[in-house]
């Protein structure tokens, strides 16, 4: 065969992974969602079949006891939680989002230090960026690094933390030389056990409530040196780049919420009959339904793409990553709403997924920018 016909199919692998993803999402996710959302618990069941299976940091490569998966597969793993509960799908993009800084600017002995307990799911990673005064600016923050003797000592604190409290590691930046605006800015590791370290209280939010947001605390907070990941003054830089290869896999998150409400959505409307029959039967809703699917495809193929780049190491990574990321949570947000609509009233009620579907899609086009951000983003790649 002509090997340009695989030029734009995922691999026999991806297909595999996305079948086992898949079964272990509907045998052991998808029972607990409801259950995860009305509690507000973080899911340890879930987190211990991650494990179990070698889902819970796909991304880690091997030299540091991970499996490997590129961006695809990590994609792909993220997509199939999402489409069971989007709290649990926190757990793979997160683990990812705290750990490519390291990836992509630590020292090796850093690396060999912290990555190890994540992909054997001893630990899990966290991204500290935002606080209260210096969300879309983020370059605004507050917290402080001063060096002392062979230690740096932390000051501030840090807010809308996912997975706080859960997680041992956390990459957090702070500002080493005030001076210098943004090129002042240092990423470092600190653990839960280091002195100083403190885990605030909880938010109370409208979806993701099974993954806890909690303001995390520093107060003379006392980390070894060789905890800072690159150079002095390379932290907010280190933090974009981070999230050129991370707001794909929010894209992916959002594109499995829409995936679970249209599988949610098929099954209903053959089954729930008015006018003598089933709703599917209409031309009304028919379109609706196929509105929802054709979005979905778009924004799922536009994420593979962004993958794709991010593993090749395309200069237009950003771009790509912040389309994906856009077009994907808007989708979602548009269809996680159609399908309330296609579940008429009951759609409205906690008895049908489709109401936390649409509640968890919200926060896809918030964090890791906002999509006004990503908009921005892409008009300046754009614009040179
Ligand atoms: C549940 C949750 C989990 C999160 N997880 C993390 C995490 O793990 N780590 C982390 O570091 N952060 C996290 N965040 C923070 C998230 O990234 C920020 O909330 C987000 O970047 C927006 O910042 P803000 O909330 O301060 O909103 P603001 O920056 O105050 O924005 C308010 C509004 O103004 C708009 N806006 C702001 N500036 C502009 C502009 N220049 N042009 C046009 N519109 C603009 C925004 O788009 C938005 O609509 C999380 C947030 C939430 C809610």
């Amino acid at each position: 065969m002509d090997p340009s016909f695989d030029t734009y199919r995922l691999t026999d692998e991806h297909q595999m992974l996305r079948e086992t993803v898949h079964q272990l999402a509907s045998d052991k996710i998808v029972p607990r969602a409801a259950e995860v959302d009305a509690t507000s618990e973080f899911p340890w069941d879930v987190y211990d079949a991650l494990r179990k299976a070698e889902l819970h940091a796909v991304h880690i490569p091997e030299e540091y006891g991970g499996v490997g998966a590129d961006s695809i597969a990590t994609a792909i793993v993220i997509e199939e939680v999402a489409r069971a509960c989007a709290s649990s799908s926190l757990i793979p993009a997160v683990n990812k989002l705290g750990t490519v800084p390291l990836l992509l600017s630590a020292s090796e002995e850093l690396k060999r230090q912290v990555l190890p307990p994540v992909a054997s799911g001893e630990a899990m990673f966290s991204y500290a960026l935002s606080e209260r005064e210096a969300g879309s600016d983020a370059a605004a923050m507050r917290t402080r690094a001063a060096r002392d003797g062979d230690h740096w000592v932390l000051n501030g604190t840090k807010c809308w933390i996912t997975n706080a409290g859960v997680s041992s590691y956390y990459t957090v930046m702070a500002v080493t030389d005030p001076s210098q605006g943004a090129k002042g800015i240092s990423a470092f590791v600190v653990h839960k056990d280091d002195p100083g370290f403190s885990v605030g209280t909880k938010e109370r939010k409208l979806g993701i409530k099974g993954s806890p947001t909690c303001e995390i605390h520093f107060a003379d907070c006392t980390i070894p040196e060789d905890r800072i990941i690159g150079e002095p003054g390379t932290g907010f830089r280190t933090a974009l780049r981070t999230l050129d290869h991370t707001r794909l896999t929010i894209g992916a998150q959002a594109v499995g919420i829409a995936q679970g409400a249209i599988d949610a959505s098929l099954s209903y409307i053959k089954e729930r009959r008015q006018f003598g029959r089933p709703i599917a039967d209409f031309q009304g809703v028919q379109f609706i339904l196929a509105d929802m699917a054709m979005k979905t495809e778009a924004a799922r193929q536009l994420i593979y793409v962004a993958a794709g780049k991010a593993e090749r190491g395309e200069p237009d990574l950003t771009f790509a990553s912040a389309a994906a990321k856009v077009f994907a949570s808007d989708t979602a947000m548009q269809v996680t709403t159609d399908a309330v609509q296609l579940f008429g009233g009951y759609g409205y009620t906690t008895d049908f997924p489709v109401e936390r579907m649409m509640r968890d899609a919200k926060i896809t086009q918030i964090y890791e920018g906002t999509n006004q951000i990503n908009r921005m983003v892409m008009a300046r790649q754009l614009l040179g």
